[in-house]
């Protein structure tokens, strides 16, 4: 434990007309006052207050404060009132070792609101004296430092949520960017020591993959600087393990290597030369546009003040530049407290009312944060609303070679293919974001580097069009789907033709089809079977066209040979016979059709072919064209892997175990669910609504009877949308 005398010459380096009695007489006092009382550590409990002390001697605060640290606990532990610091010392200490004090008993409260009453305190005691906190987030810091001692773990992790949620970001809303670094680490020790310690074995991995990568970059940075005459102080460091982890946590990602992790400080002489190193570097890298932020012009509310901004450089490395003249560093290390260099007495000098307006403005966020909780319930929605929101429309990413594209907000992975190039777009199978394989959808951010990749056999899928937002990626996909559309339907129109004719006895000859070209005014053929396949042409007008004489005498001559040359040629086995490769098909969703059932085929204008019951109700209701409708039937050998959905009602006794009952019945047949849906919940009955997968007819007639003989159950039928 340090002596009285230490401490004062501690405090003599910064402060140089200190009160110097002040300080002994508060050390002496508290040290009497808690006697042989101990911490959880069995040190004297005398030693907290110290420690709390030298913390706030380190911010270079004033007398008054390092007074208050010392006494911040004689109240709250011991028998000695308000009233016998005022008497003995002053009203300031007074008040604010009060402040500090009223916050320790709210700390000690067991409910919900606690934390938000505590934030509500600590807001208001700030207000009156800026100090309070000061010496609270001292006092929170040594006990984050000590919580080891603390033997109950509940009691552990309170104390590092609260320490994370509250204290750290008041600790940096003021600018002590060092306590809130400290207490964050403390914090996320004791919360997730698993994570930090993976971490910082990682932070280990790479910094030794990569020795020496911070010197090369600070001489390199260095080098530029000095050869346009900028001297300058360069300093890199590593992210903290905790900004590591939330870094992790907000994108979902791993870290792989020196990207996210490192930054730079350039500290220059003054503000030009702030401004003049900004140019140097963008003149010799890459700068990330969207990055940089000028808090020398537009000061944060902290009166932070710094250039910062992220270059590319150094093998594709994105790293974090700040740059500062040594003014603005000294105040952003001490946040507030520095201004007690050039303000020393500010507070005490309550006379002094040009000086208190000054203080005024400076904390007035805090009024804001008091006013916010007039409107707000908790603290977390304060700190909520508190939140920087940065609305910006555009993000810039890069290509792994360095080039920029520029992409609205909200853009996926396969907008950036395609604005690079169409090709790209429509062969992208996969992706890396910041060197970590991506999903297609994931939504970009300013400054991330996405590599494609790319396979010459991949194509774009429908599914796309959900989540692409640039008009060049929609129109791509739209186009390429309205390509292969074109081919899979002049498949489709071919064979419906040359099936058509066939059955009509006639020859089927593409050469005098290319006569009729200009009649149905197409220019390939190609182009007529795709009208034949969407329906705007009928097989008959074409027949018509081509054999005008031909008298259809309504019978369909059988010839079975070329037709089973037709379905030879099948190379999907598709289950359906009277349909060739490259068919869209479907099952229609109103009646699920499934192998054994009686069906038809529709051919849609624009969907290809949909198979449907031929007891569908649904079909009264199409105004069919006989012309768009196809004969098809299941194929018989078929049926043997493929599964078919189709659509279960069952109604059961509102008991427990039902649900289970049926479902169990279900595996046991070893039919898969795909879907459950319980409807028409009443008291006695509801209704469950199952999507299975089914062989065919007779493997479903096996389930829905086996299901009709459980006890549970009182109506079992298969949803098929029949006419009925
Ligand atoms: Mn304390």
């Amino acid at each position: 434990m340090i002596t009285p005398q230490e401490l004062v010459s501690k405090i003599k380096l910064y402060h140089h007309n200190l009160d110097e009695n002040l300080i002994i007489k508060a050390y002496d006092f508290s040290k009497n006052s808690h006697g042989n009382q101990r911490r959880h550590s069995g040190e004297l409990y005398f030693s907290h207050p110290l420690a709390v002390a030298e913390i706030v001697a380190e911010l270079k605060l004033d007398e008054e404060s390092i007074a208050t640290a010392l006494l911040h606990d004689v109240v709250e532990d011991t028998d000695i009132s308000i009233n016998d610091i005022t008497k003995n010392f002053n009203q300031d200490i007074a008040n604010i070792v009060d402040g500090v004090t009223k916050l320790s008993k709210i700390e000690n409260l067991h409910n919900a609101d606690r934390v938000a009453e505590n934030f509500r305190k600590l807001t208001m005691a700030m207000s009156q004296d800026i100090r309070v906190l000061l010496v609270k987030l001292a006092d929170r810091l040594h006990n984050m430092r000590t919580i080891e001692f603390v033997p109950s773990k509940e009691k552990r992790l309170k104390q590092a949520n609260e320490s994370l949620e509250i204290y750290a970001p008041l600790a940096g809303r003021i600018g002590l960017n060092k306590i809130k670094d400290e207490l964050q680490d403390l914090s996320f020790a004791v919360i997730n020591p698993e994570a930090r310690n993976s971490i910082i074995a990682k932070l280990n991995e790479i910094r030794e993959n990569n020795k020496n990568i911070i010197d090369k970059i600070i001489n390199k940075l260095n080098e530029i600087l000095l050869a346009d005459g900028v001297e300058s102080e360069i300093s890199g460091r590593e992210k903290k393990p905790y900004s590591i982890w939330i870094k992790m946590k907000a994108k979902n990602i791993g870290f792989y290597n020196l990207h996210d992790i490192m930054a730079f400080r350039i500290i220059v002489k003054d503000v030009a030369n702030c401004y003049k190193t900004l140019g140097i570097i963008n003149s010799n890298f890459n700068m990330i546009p969207g990055s940089f932020d000028d808090y020398i012009s537009t000061p944060k509310e902290n009166g932070y003040r710094s250039l910062h901004f992220a270059i590319l450089a150094f093998e594709g490395n994105k790293i974090e530049i700040q740059i500062r003249d040594q003014e603005m560093h000294n105040s952003s290390e001490l946040g507030v407290a520095s201004h007690w260099n050039y303000k020393e007495k500010f507070i005490k000098n309550n006379q002094n009312s040009k000086i208190k307006i000054q203080e005024k403005n400076q904390y007035r966020w805090i009024r804001e944060l008091i006013n916010l909780f007039e409107n707000s319930e908790s603290a977390s929605d304060v700190l909520k609303h508190h939140k920087l929101n940065m609305h910006k429309d555009e993000v810039f990413c890069f290509t792994p070679n360095g080039d920029i594209f520029n992409l609205p907000h909200g853009s996926s992975v396969i907008d950036f293919a395609y604005a690079i190039h169409s090709e790209i777009g429509n062969n992208c199978v996969s992706a890396k974001v910041n060197g970590m394989i991506s999903t297609l959808r994931q939504t970009l951010e300013n400054g991330d580097q996405v590599e494609i990749i790319t396979s010459k056999n991949s194509k774009p899928s429908p599914n796309w069009l959900q989540f692409v937002i640039t008009s060049k990626a929609k129109s791509a996909i739209r186009n390429f789907i309205r390509n292969q559309k074109y081919q899979e339907y002049s498949t489709l129109g071919h064979a419906i033709l040359q099936k058509y004719f066939v059955l009509k006895g006639l020859e089927f000859d593409e050469k005098l089809l290319e006569k009729s070209l200009s009649f149905f005014n197409k220019k390939t053929l190609s182009d007529l079977y795709f009208k034949i396949a969407d329906g705007s042409i009928t097989r008959h007008e074409i027949l018509k066209h081509i054999y005008p004489d031909f008298i259809d005498e309504g019978r369909e001559i059988r010839s079975a040979k070329p037709l089973q040359k037709i379905i030879k040629k099948s190379k999907y086995h598709l289950p359906l016979i009277g349909l060739v490769d490259g068919m869209a098909i479907k099952y229609a969703g109103c009646c699920n059709p499934i192998p054994g059932d009686s069906i038809l085929g529709i051919i849609n204008t624009g969907t290809g072919v949909t198979i449907h019951q031929k007891m569908c109700r649904n079909l009264k209701n199409l105004a069919l064209n006989p012309q768009h409708v196809i004969d098809v039937c299941w194929k018989e050998e078929e049926s043997l892997e493929e599964n078919f959905t189709t659509q279960i009602r069952v109604v059961v006794e509102n008991k427990s175990g039902a649900l289970a009952e049926i479902t169990s019945q279900i595996a046991k047949k070893k039919i898969n669910i795909n879907h459950i849906k319980t409807t028409n919940r009443s008291l006695d009955l509801f209704e469950v609504l199952i999507d299975i997968n089914v062989k065919n007819v007779e493997h479903l007639e096996g389930i829905l009877s086996s299901l009709r003989f459980s006890k549970k159950t009182i109506q079992v039928e298969r949803i098929a949308g029949y006419q009925s």
